[in-house]
């Protein structure tokens, strides 16, 4: 099959920026060095641009997470220009048709279906037709001044922040090409892979703990580097979340940063998906697991048996389990609290903390039942 034509502007800024950051960091660093500073240009500039593209491009502009201030976007604006990853409507319009036909070969812009290459960077290289510009589905976007501005100066602030920024804060140390090869060049080419990473790795390595409806992994060691994008299986089944890792010890800097914005008033409307529709995702793929594994055994249908009346009594207490919250919650809050005299109240609070105490005990036999299959299964072997 014919391959679609080169993209000649791209093909050459994403193979001459990493051969240069090869050679002419090093050499550079080698004969003048660089000094605390310089190397914290390079890790300011790295989380601006990350933070810019999670925070920003992805869950501000693509999935619409959450509202932000006027004086955020334009941060996110000229960050998303220092990250060179294409302006905010490019950007946005092929992430919302990732979600939107992910795995679809013809129709998602970076399908992993066409190996881990073509998600990373092969798709920028050349003119696929998956990835024909069509802004459709970014016209709420269109809408934004903000983005309207960085898409109209897009080349300018891109030069701005990718050789005048660097060269500023270099100058102002006394290093201008310190200044540009690691806040510039260096910072550049990490900060695009690490985004390409979600693409690739994200999408082949890891645990579909949510839904296998998709090949997006939960991979808490890219998360690390992604600023907590990692969590990529919980995201692509609630994408609407403005948290990828849920759990408070989840590293996630995204979320506390659109939290943090919160807090000072700078962010609004952070949209998450109830624990309740969470942890029946979650539950109905540990069944499914489980069943399949039980169908091999000899005697598979006492285990199924008893591996259903776990999961639907399990599935009942959370049920429970949320309805009582609902209330204990309600009847906690400040508006409401009148609706409620001082002992029903307590009552509410007993009934949480009993549903609570039974969902407790019921996840426990359901774990012991997941976990000790081994032990089953050389009891009733196949
Ligand atoms: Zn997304
Ligand atoms: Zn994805």
């Amino acid at each position: 099959m014919q391959k679609p034509p080169i993209n000649w502007t791209n093909t050459l800024l994403f193979t001459l920026t990493p051969l240069f950051a090869l050679t002419l960091v090093p050499y550079y660093g080698l004969t003048h060095g660089y000094d605390a500073y310089e190397w914290g240009v390079f890790i300011v500039l790295m989380g601006f641009c990350g933070m810019s593209i999670t925070a920003g491009y992805h869950r501000l502009w693509s999935h619409k997470t959450y509202k932000a201030h006027p004086v955020i976007r334009f941060v996110f604006a000229l960050g998303g220009a220092c990250a060179l990853q294409n302006d905010v409507l490019h950007w946005a319009s092929d992430h919302r048709r990732h979600h939107a036909h992910v795995d679809n070969d013809d129709k998602d812009p970076y399908s992993a279906g066409r190996g881990f290459w073509f998600s990373h960077m092969g798709w920028i290289l050349r003119e696929y037709e998956s990835g024909k510009e069509d802004f459709s589905n970014v016209k709420d976007l269109q809408r934004d001044p903000i983005v309207r501005w960085q898409h109209k100066h897009y080349l300018a602030l891109v030069l701005l922040m990718n050789i005048g920024l660097p060269a500023l804060l270099g100058y102002l140390h006394g290093d201008v090409i310190a200044g540009i090869l690691l806040g510039g060049l260096l910072r550049l080419v990490l900060s695009q892979h690490v985004t390409w990473l979600i693409n690739s790795i994200a999408h082949m390595w890891g645990r579909q703990t949510y839904s296998d409806a998709s090949s997006a992994r939960d991979n808490p060691l890219l998360a690390l580097v992604t600023y907590g994008e990692g969590y990529h299986n919980y995201h692509h089944t609630f994408q609407w979340d403005y948290r990828n890792g849920i759990k408070w010890w989840h590293y996630d800097p995204t979320k506390w940063f659109i939290r943090s914005c919160a807090f000072l008033g700078l962010a609004s409307d952070l949209k998450r998906c109830s624990p309740i529709v969470i942890e029946s995702a979650r539950l109905d793929m540990q069944y499914r697991h489980a069943a399949e594994k039980y169908a091999s055994l000899r005697n598979a249908d006492k285990w199924l048996q008893r591996l259903e009346t776990e999961y639907e009594q399990l599935k009942s207490s959370l049920q429970t389990w949320a309805q009582h919250r609902q209330s204990w919650y309600e009847a906690k809050s400040s508006e409401l609290h009148e609706k409620w005299s001082h002992w029903e109240r307590l009552q509410l609070r007993d009934s949480y903390r009993e549903a609570k105490y039974r969902l407790k005990l019921q996840r426990q036999r359901w774990h012991a039942l997941l976990e000790n299959f081994s032990s089953i299964a050389a009891a009733s072997p196949a």
